[in-house]
């Protein structure tokens, strides 16, 4: 499915133009126009689901598939020292673009860039807790 209002599915079918890296029959790859860092590239499935929750599991397969090749020619063609793969799902976790989009965002020694999280210790009881939440419904 595409939908009309989607600034992403008009990005993926071409009918916006992109600084495309790569695109077939089910992708397109492309340059974020507000890059984290030097290289950073966008892929998105041309079918358009919203977020993660919505991907069938063939899809995800083949785009995880392929963030592995378009990691490999970012570290050849950037020398990049290292990559951070981040996919957003809703408002809170900063997705600013319903449709969804894996970000790969080379990284460079002393790039001084902060993707870090605030973790907390937690107790054992409160991961095992939770744990037993997640394992039931899966
Ligand atoms: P997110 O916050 O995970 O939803 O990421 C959306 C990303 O899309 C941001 O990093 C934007 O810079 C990027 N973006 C928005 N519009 C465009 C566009 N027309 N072309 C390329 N990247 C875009
Ligand atoms: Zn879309």
């Amino acid at each position: 499915m595409i939908k009309d209002d989607c600034l992403f599915c008009k990005i993926a079918s071409g009918s916006i133009p992109s600084a495309t890296v790569y695109e077939d029959s089910n992708f397109r790859v492309f340059m974020d126009v507000n890059p984290a860092s030097k290289g950073h590239c966008l892929i998105v499935p041309r079918e358009h689901f919203d977020n993660v929750y919505d991907m069938d599991a063939e899809t995800a397969g083949r785009l995880f598939s392929l963030a592995t090749g378009i990691a490999r020619a970012q570290r050849k063609a950037l020398k990049c020292d290292g990559l951070n793969i981040v996919q957003n799902n809703g408002a809170v976790a900063g997705q600013t673009v319903n449709h969804f989009h894996l970000h790969l965002i080379p990284r460079y020694e002393g790039d001084g860039m902060n993707l870090l999280w605030n973790p907390h210790k937690a107790e054992p009881e409160e991961l095992e807790e939770v744990r037993k939440m997640i394992r039931k419904s899966i």
